[in-house]
């Protein structure tokens, strides 16, 4: 009897690899389609000067809704496109898009945009991105790269050139999701980065719990000495800025302050909140 729900379990479990298969392939399918017709936006979230609400920049978040799928997350479809290999091609057509919206932006404002772990240990990058920015005629110094701690650990020597040839050309670099993951002080030491940004995870209970707050509060002062910007990201609430703000901390981002919307709606939002800071 047990050997019999033994047999039945297994197939309905390879039942379940071949559904879950199936349906990452016809993610595949839909997603290159969507690359090829261009149907992967890009929007936009405000990134603000804490102490007074004023926007400094932008970072754009990859959007995708398919006519029979609907709104996918780029936590799955960016993983799926490095995956399969296509990345390159996703994240040029979301750079050009991304590009193309900031040369509407006052020109003091940057572009704040994500850059996968697998384009990090692919040479070529850094020429694409700034073939793509004078393409469009972006300012490199305009653009901020955010890149994650996962990324530079995989293939570092390859990592350090590119990064070092992208600030060369006044690209800025963040890392991203800090405090999360692969964690490592030393990444912070063996690299030279521009900007951190505090993971969503600490800001999010900054209020509500102490450890959350001292690991900030740490952050923040460290940053300092080390002479990197800080952005906290995840901002829901006029407590988190307010306590954000007490801490020392300079910059944020989140909900509180905007949403990610389209390029039209972020030209919209300037209108509004350019050059008005709320205070
Ligand atoms: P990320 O780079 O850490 O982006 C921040 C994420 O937090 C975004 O999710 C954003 O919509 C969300 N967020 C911002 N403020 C708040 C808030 O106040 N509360 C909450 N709950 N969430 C907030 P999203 O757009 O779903 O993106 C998820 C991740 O997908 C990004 O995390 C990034 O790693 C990746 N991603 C998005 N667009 C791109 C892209 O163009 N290229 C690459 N390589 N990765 C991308
Ligand atoms: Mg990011
Ligand atoms: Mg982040
Ligand atoms: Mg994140």
């Amino acid at each position: 009897r047990s050997k019999r729900r033994g047999r039945g379990q297994i197939t309905v479990f390879s039942q379940e690899i071949a559904q879950e298969m199936k349906r990452s392939t016809q993610l595949e399918q839909a997603l290159r389609t969507a690359v090829i017709a261009d149907a992967v936006d890009a929007h936009f979230q405000p990134i603000v000067r804490l102490q007074d609400g004023a926007v400094l920049g932008f970072e754009a978040l990859a959007r995708w809704i398919d006519p029979d799928l609907g709104f996918v997350s780029p936590s799955i479809f960016v993983p799926l496109a490095e995956e399969r290999g296509f990345i390159d091609a996703l994240s040029e057509t979301l750079l050009r898009k991304a590009a193309e919206a900031a040369l509407y932006w006052p020109h003091d404002l940057f572009l704040s945009f994500n850059l996968s772990s697998a384009q990090l240990m692919d040479p070529g990058t850094s020429q694409s991105i700034l073939a793509t920015l004078a393409q469009v005629g972006l300012d490199p110094r305009r653009l901020e790269l955010e890149i994650t701690e996962t990324a530079v650990m995989t293939s570092a020597d390859t990592a350090h050139r590119i990064i070092a040839d992208l600030q060369a050309h006044g690209v800025r670099i963040s890392l991203d999701d800090f405090g999360t993951g692969q964690s490592s002080l030393g990444r912070l030491r063996d690299f030279t980065f521009d900007k951190v940004k505090i993971d969503r995870a600490f800001v999010s209970q900054i209020t509500t719990d102490r450890a959350s707050e001292h690991i900030v509060k740490a952050i923040v002062a460290m940053c300092a000495g080390l002479d990197l910007e800080v952005v906290a990201e995840g901002i829901e609430s006029v407590a988190d800025a307010e306590k954000l703000t007490a801490l020392g901390c300079e910059m944020g981002q989140g909900y509180y302050y905007g949403k990610p919307v389209d390029a039209a709606a972020t030209q919209r939002y300037l209108q509004q909140h350019y050059g008005t800071p709320r205070s």
